[in-house]
């Protein structure tokens, strides 16, 4: 082996997927070709979602220094008709390059992009993340601290300098109770103006940032989408200093009544 590289075994595909027996069965390339010459294995691959663009599997990972098996999603395009390989090397460089230390905390883990190549050079992708849980399936069941966690995250995306880009309640994850953002290939530079603090069930008002806007909306956060009030907590604005991003700047505090 001169590369690092991911074996994959599918399992039983749950919806008996015609394309499923396709998978590619010889070792995957890794992208990043300065990484570490390991051999990564993916036990008891599971189809998940398949929309023709995207497909999503879960899986378990069996890395090269342990024991244990992590619980991971892949996602590819190798059963989609057009294949997106810049795009998935975008999103890897989000995970991998300009969010890195948010991995784990507002956004998945990554375990490397991983490139299968055809006999006729076409590169199909294969990303695998830590798996982040279930999508959000009904918003006005959400705590309110839940809320400001999600707001928190994303607002810590936006210090790190990138919007996601393409926020839809189909990119929210929640695990135990934590909030994180998936889907970065359309993350793009940004600067945050946002110089606010935002109040759950507080009405809407101008915040200088369209994308934390949105997710308000979204997560029916301002006052005229629907907000279950138990108490107002409160997203505190702290410093937008990337450097010190180890800090969780959301403070969530009862509002004196
Ligand atoms: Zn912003």
């Amino acid at each position: 082996m001169s590369m690092t590289s991911l074996q994959l075994n599918a399992g039983p595909s749950p919806w008996g997927s015609p394309y499923w027996k396709k998978l590619p069965t010889e070792e995957l390339a890794r992208y990043d070709p300065q990484a570490p010459k390991e051999k990564y294995f993916i036990d008891n691959l599971e189809l998940l979602v398949d929309d023709m663009e995207t497909a999503r599997c879960k899986g378990s990972l069996k890395l090269p220094d342990s024991p244990d098996l992590v619980k991971v999603v892949v996602k590819t395009d190798f059963f989609a008709k057009a294949l997106r390989t810049s795009a998935y090397v975008h999103e890897a460089d989000m995970y991998e390059l300009h969010l890195s230390s948010l991995q784990g905390l507002s956004i998945p883990y990554c375990y490397g992009l991983f490139q299968h190549k055809d006999k006729d050079d076409k590169v199909s992708s294969f990303l695998v993340l830590e798996d982040c849980g279930d999508l959000i399936d009904d918003v006005s069941s959400l705590p309110n601290s839940f809320k400001l966690k999600a707001l928190d995250a994303l607002y810590e995306i936006h210090c790190a300098g990138y919007i996601h880009g393409d926020l839809s309640l189909n990119n929210i994850t929640i695990k135990d109770g934590q909030p994180f953002f998936i889907d970065l290939e359309t993350a793009e530079p940004h600067k945050c103006e946002m110089k606010e603090r935002i109040v759950v069930g507080e009405e809407r008002r101008n915040i200088e940032c369209d994308e934390i806007d949105l997710c308000c909306m979204m997560l029916e956060i301002w006052a005229d989408s629907k907000v279950k009030v138990e108490g107002l907590l409160v997203f505190q604005r702290a410093q937008c200093a990337p450097s010190e991003r180890e800090h969780r700047f959301l403070t969530l505090s009862s509002r004196p009544s």
